[in-house]
Parts: structure tokens; C-alpha cells; sequence
């Protein structure tokens, strides 16, 4: 994709603590996770200051945890990681929001990207989402010049990993 079409996607860096946006976004998603009986766990440092946009971080985190607990089933567990490591002479933010739901096939890890893409059709209608989620999560981390990972295991969970420039 070229960069003119992420251009609606205006980025602004400013310093700032990720714990508390974080923190809100978790409160936020207590409720959808308490109707389903999910356990929502929470690591974090006392802080994790950095440069970035704060808005557009913690709207990826929102999608990320939405997506945990709409694909887990009743009693699972979601839980978010929050790190800040060193790298190079600056550092990185690493995210980690780990479920125990349905997880995602193999032919399937590679377009879930990909907007209006969404596995199985059949098994997520009953979520009415778009398939745009995870497109928009990718926007805001290529226009922080990071990258997204999936690990997952059908029927075991998965986890996406993010690192950002910080
Ligand atoms: P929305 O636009 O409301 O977010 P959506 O959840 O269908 O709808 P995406 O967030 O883009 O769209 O996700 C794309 C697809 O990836 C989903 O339809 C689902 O099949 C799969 N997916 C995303 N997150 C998970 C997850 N944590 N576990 C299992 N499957 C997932």
C-alpha cells in the first residue's frame, strides 16, 4: 500500500504514560468481559512513559482487547502485557494481549489484516463486526514504524505482540 492512503491516518507524537490510557481501556472492557465471565489480567510497570500518539495507541490496545474477548469463550482468560525495552539508542514499547479463545487457522493468520476479512464466516456472523478492526490496528502501527505478530493455535488462544519505536 502506498503512504497517501494511510494519509487520513495523521500521527502526533507527544511524550506520555501508556499505563493509565491502558488502564482505561481495560476498566472500559471490564463490563463485556464480566457478561462473558472473562478474567482480564493486567501487567504493566508503574509506568510506561515514551513518545507516541496516545489516541491512536490506545485505540489499537482497544481493538486488540475487543477482539480477545468477542473471540473467547465464556471463562477464558485475556490478559495484557505492557513492556518498555531498550532498542538501539532509543527504546520499545512491546504489547502483548494473550486470550484462550478459538484462535485462528493457519490459511487464515495471513489476511485477517486485510480489511473486511473475516475467518470463518459462518463461526464470527454471530459477533457482527466488519473485519475492519485488525486493518486499522495495522495502520496505527505502520504509521509508528512498528510491527504486529500473531501466535495462535486452534482452539488454544492467541496472542498479538506489538513493538513500537518509543
Ligand atoms: P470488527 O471490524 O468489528 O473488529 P472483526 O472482529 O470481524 O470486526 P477484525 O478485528 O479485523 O474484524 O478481525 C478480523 C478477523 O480476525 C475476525 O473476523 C476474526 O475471524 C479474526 N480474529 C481477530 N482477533 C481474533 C482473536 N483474538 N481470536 C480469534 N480470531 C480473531
Amino acid at each position: 500500500r502506498s503512504d497517501s492512503e494511510h494519509a487520513f491516518l495523521e500521527i502526533v507524537k507527544e511524550p506520555f504514560d501508556f499505563r493509565p490510557h491502558a488502564e482505561r481501556t481495560v476498566q472500559v472492557l471490564k463490563e463485556l468481559a464480566d457478561k462473558k465471565d472473562i478474567h482480564l489480567h493486567f501487567n504493566s510497570p508503574a509506568s510506561v512513559v515514551g513518545t507516541g500518539d496516545a489516541d491512536k495507541l490506545t485505540q489499537l490496545l482497544y481493538i486488540l482487547l475487543d477482539n480477545a474477548i468477542k473471540y473467547t469463550p465464556n471463562g477464558g482468560h485475556v490478559s495484557l502485557s505492557l513492556r518498555v525495552e531498550p532498542y538501539k539508542q532509543h527504546q520499545l514499547l512491546v504489547i502483548s494481549v494473550k486470550d484462550t479463545g478459538i484462535g485462528i487457522a493457519k490459511e487464515d493468520i495471513g489476511r485477517i489484516f486485510d480489511r473486511f476479512y473475516r475467518a470463518d464466516k459462518a463461526r464470527t456472523r454471530q459477533h457482527g463486526g466488519h473485519g475492519l478492526g485488525l486493518s486499522i490496528a495495522k495502520w496505527i502501527v505502520d504509521a509508528h514504524r512498528g510491527t504486529i505478530d500473531v501466535q495462535s493455535e486452534v482452539g488454544k488462544g492467541t496472542e498479538f505482540i506489538v513493538k513500537i519505536p518509543f
